[in-house]
């Protein structure tokens, strides 16, 4: 349930509601927008008459949520949710996180870290724990690639996310800028209730099969556990078509924007699997009023230990960057 003020509401009769309000055990959030101010009580609504909420002067509206998730949701929260990771307000600026799809050495990561930032990248990415399908292939090179991910970024400045896939990794991110959850641990309920009692941001990539409500009620675990930063990411969902790795599901964005203050990013590498087809969709991400991007870059695609045939080159980034920048004074805002 979410409680609209009128402007300026009285002082007196806001704390009387506040006090009646927690009396019965309701959790209250409040969110100050430009012009007014929002009441987000999370718990048993049932308890509140609103008709009788409705009759306080200081009140303008009362609406019940229908949707599960309540921290996640924006008519909780109207403003867009902003995440300042290094020099980028995530949710406010474009930002664009590249780098390899696994860090496999120092050569490595250092070159395409130097290359992705020229290019303008913001923040560096690299697996260092891989969720690969077949056990028998290279799974990363684990806490050593968080070592070579921290010096890449001391080298460059930029900030760097990585991704964790079970709970007994987490003391290797105490230095990591956005700790990434993956697609197929998007409902590792354990793993999200934990990350919700840090404070670190979180990129929340949608599920291989997983709707828009089970994304925002993985981000609601997180959330719920006192964890606000959370970044959601579109990379595409299976379909019966075959041709591409996934189906980018572009609808994604502005339905997202739409339901939820948090930003969305989307990965058109790991949606379409195939380099050629990257950018075109990152075209498309950045039109439709995507946050942000995640790119994977190599500097030597063929020899890549993990997902070469998606990975652009430096060059190829350089350019994808420069098209980019051209579509975003014209990219879809919604209007709130
Ligand atoms: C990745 O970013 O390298 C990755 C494994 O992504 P996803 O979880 O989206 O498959
Ligand atoms: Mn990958």
């Amino acid at each position: 349930m979410v409680i609209v003020l009128k402007e300026n509401p009285n002082p007196k009769q806001y704390e009387n509601l506040l006090q009646w309000l927690e009396s019965q055990h309701l959790e209250i959030h409040t969110s100050q927008g430009k012009h007014q101010k929002l009441l987000g009580l999370v718990g048993d609504t049932s308890v509140v008459d609103i008709d009788l909420i409705l009759a306080l002067d200081i009140v303008k509206e009362v609406k019940r949520i229908q949707e599960p998730y309540k921290n996640a949701n924006r008519t909780f929260h109207p403003e867009n949710t902003i995440i300042q990771v290094g020099d980028v307000k995530i949710g406010q600026d474009f930002c664009i996180m590249a780098g390899p799809c696994s860090v496999e050495s120092e050569e490595q990561i250092l070159e395409i870290a130097k290359r992705v930032k020229a290019a303008g990248a913001n923040i560096l990415r690299g697996g260092a724990f891989k969720p690969r399908t077949s056990p028998y292939a290279f799974q990363g090179l684990e806490g050593k690639g968080i070592e070579l991910l921290l010096e890449a970024k001391a080298e460059t400045g930029l900030p760097i996310v990585t991704e964790i896939m079970d709970l007994s990794q987490l003391d290797l991110f105490d230095d990591v800028d956005i700790i990434q959850v993956g697609a197929r641990n998007m409902q590792n309920f354990r793993l999200l209730k934990e990350l919700g009692t840090t404070q670190k941001p979180i990129l929340l990539k949608r599920g291989l099969s997983s709707t828009l409500q089970e994304l925002l009620m993985s981000a609601e675990y997180i959330m719920a556990g006192g964890n606000p930063n959370v970044i959601l990411c579109e990379r595409g969902i299976r379909t019966f078509e075959t041709f591409t790795r996934n189906t980018l599901d572009l609808a994604a964005i502005p339905s997202l924007k739409e339901l939820t203050h948090l930003p969305v990013i989307v990965d058109p590498s790991h949606a379409t699997g195939k380099s050629r087809l990257v950018e075109p969709m990152a075209y498309a991400a950045a039109a439709a009023g995507a946050d942000g991007l995640m790119i994977e870059v190599h500097n030597n695609p063929a020899y890549a230990l993990c997902d070469g045939p998606q990975s652009l080159t430096p060059d190829a980034f350089d350019n994808l960057v420069q098209g980019v920048n051209h579509i975003l004074p014209h990219a879809f805002r919604r209007q709130n």
